[in-house]
């Protein structure tokens, strides 16, 4: 690649204000009340990782400069001019989120990509190897146990419109006791993980 587009989903926090509707955990966590809005966790993540990738001299592109909670659109069209710019296949997107859920029962990271099978295809298989083997098995979220594929297939905008190989990450679930402490209390994983895989891609053909 010649440069990895990241993204992070929905807005963050403008003046005090989480800007997205939804997309938040409200509840306790180790005793407390508090309020967990992906948008900013999701922002959290992104800094980190560019910040992570620029000291290790991979090219990196902030698709999602700003708090505000830009629409799908203008951030597909964000990607799809470096793609223009660089060529499709020398650009990789990632789009970051955490997930949740109405029932504290469901935890674990995901990775989506388009549907069918597309050049995205192996480099997602290529994450999900590298987290089950940092992190273990019971960490990641499969279709099925004894599946192979890590990636999910989701008609997402951002994977559907883009040009580019690209993927969608649901880091784990804030509505989940203990992914919500993966989150909130061991971010430092997620960001060192993401920068290791995408290093690796940026040297990918
Ligand atoms: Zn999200």
């Amino acid at each position: 690649m010649k440069i990895i587009a990241l993204g992070s989903g929905h807005g963050g926090i403008i003046e005090g204000q989480y800007v997205t509707p939804g997309k938040r955990y409200y509840g306790l966590h180790g005793g407390k009340q508090i309020q967990l809005a992906e948008g900013a966790f999701n922002r959290y993540v992104l800094y980190g990782v560019i910040a992570q990738l620029h000291l290790r001299g991979v090219k990196v592109a902030n698709i999602t400069p700003e708090d505000e909670d830009i629409s799908l659109r203008a951030r597909v069209m964000r990607v799809n001019a470096l793609c223009r710019k660089y060529g499709k296949n020398n650009v990789y997107y990632m789009s970051i989120h955490h997930n949740s859920f109405t029932s504290d029962s469901v935890f674990g990271t995901e990775i989506f990509t388009s549907l069918g099978e597309t050049g995205s295809d192996p480099i997602a298989e290529f994450i999900g190897e590298r987290f089950v083997k940092r992190f273990g098995k019971t960490n990641f979220r499969m279709n099925n146990v004894n599946s192979k594929e890590y990636s999910k297939d989701a008609n997402y905008q951002v994977l559907r419109n883009t040009y580019c190989r690209a993927s969608l990450m649901e880091w784990g679930f804030m509505s989940n006791t203990y992914d919500r402490t993966r989150i909130i209390d061991k971010t430092q994983d997620e960001v060192i993980f993401l920068t290791d895989v995408l290093e690796e891609i940026y040297q990918m053909e």
